[in-house]
């Protein structure tokens, strides 16, 4: 038996990067996934990839700035699958690198309804399903960014230190059920992401020497497999020479 069997899983941004590979490391640790994300055909793909690998995966496209959608999200999980074990909100967006006072209201909007107010609404989705059950996992994905300044990034920074936040709050929240919310803080991953500088690929880092999003898929099986007393609550991953 595998160690996740009979348990589902949601994993939002799963279509690429780093939520790809926490979705296929779930899958193939037993779990049914729950692929969300705005592209169906980048979903479809990492679907068929979890399927051919023998797991099992659903994809839900959706559009996380959407409260609707997110709600509407939340009823098919409730009706369909009647529970969720584990929830990783991972889908975030960059930004083209510039100072705060250059940046437009629209873009700061994008970056905090996706980033921040996205992990929210799922959170307000799918916690009731955990809390009848009194279990599950809520892990976020955030950033070193959400620790450090970021000069030309602030909106991005901004929203990850408030998903640092908002993750202890509700963590103390939801402990006397049972259920337990972490945050991991990756630095840079290898992934088409727009990072730090936001350049993305274009960064002219190394990107063997960046942490790789298998790394991150680790450390998120570890969190869904921790013994039921002890409760990881926050993990920081750097690549170990600087890229
Ligand atoms: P990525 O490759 O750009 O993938 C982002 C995922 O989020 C995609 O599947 C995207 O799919 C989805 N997404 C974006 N907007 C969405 C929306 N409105 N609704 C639903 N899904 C949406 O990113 P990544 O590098 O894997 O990053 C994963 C996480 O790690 C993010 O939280 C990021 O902030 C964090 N992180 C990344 C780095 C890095 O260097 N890459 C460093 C530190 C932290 P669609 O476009 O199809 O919606």
């Amino acid at each position: 038996m595998s160690q996740l069997d009979s348990q589902i899983a949601v994993v939002t941004g799963a279509g690429r990067g780093a939520g790809e590979a926490i979705a296929r490391k779930l899958a193939a640790m037993g779990a049914h996934v729950l692929l969300v994300a705005r592209d169906g055909g980048s979903l479809e793909r990492v679907r068929q990839k979890i399927q051919g690998a023998g797991g099992q995966a659903t994809s839900l496209p959706c559009d996380l700035q959407d409260p609707a959608a997110v709600a509407q999200l939340g009823e098919r999980v409730a009706r369909e699958f009647r529970r969720c074990d584990i929830l990783v909100n991972n889908a975030a967006v960059g930004l083209e690198g510039r100072p705060l006072h250059e940046l437009a209201p629209e873009e700061w909007d994008r970056v905090f309804n996706t980033n921040l107010r996205g992990p929210y609404l799922m959170m307000r989705a799918l916690a009731p399903l955990m809390i009848q059950a009194r279990s599950g996992h809520i892990i976020n994905i955030s950033s070193l960014a959400g620790r450090n300044p970021l000069p030309n990034g602030a909106a991005y920074a901004a929203s990850k230190w408030g998903l640092n936040g908002l993750t202890y709050s509700v963590a103390e929240e939801l402990r006397p059920y049972g259920i337990r919310v972490s945050v991991i803080a990756p630095g840079s991953i290898n992934t088409d992401f727009m990072d730090h500088q936001g350049q993305g690929a274009r960064s002219g880092k190394d990107p063997a020497k960046k942490l790789q999003p298998d790394d991150v898929a680790g450390v998120v099986a570890t969190l869904v497999t921790q013994a039921p007393q002890a409760f990881i609550s926050e993990v920081l991953m750097r690549p170990t020479q600087k890229p």
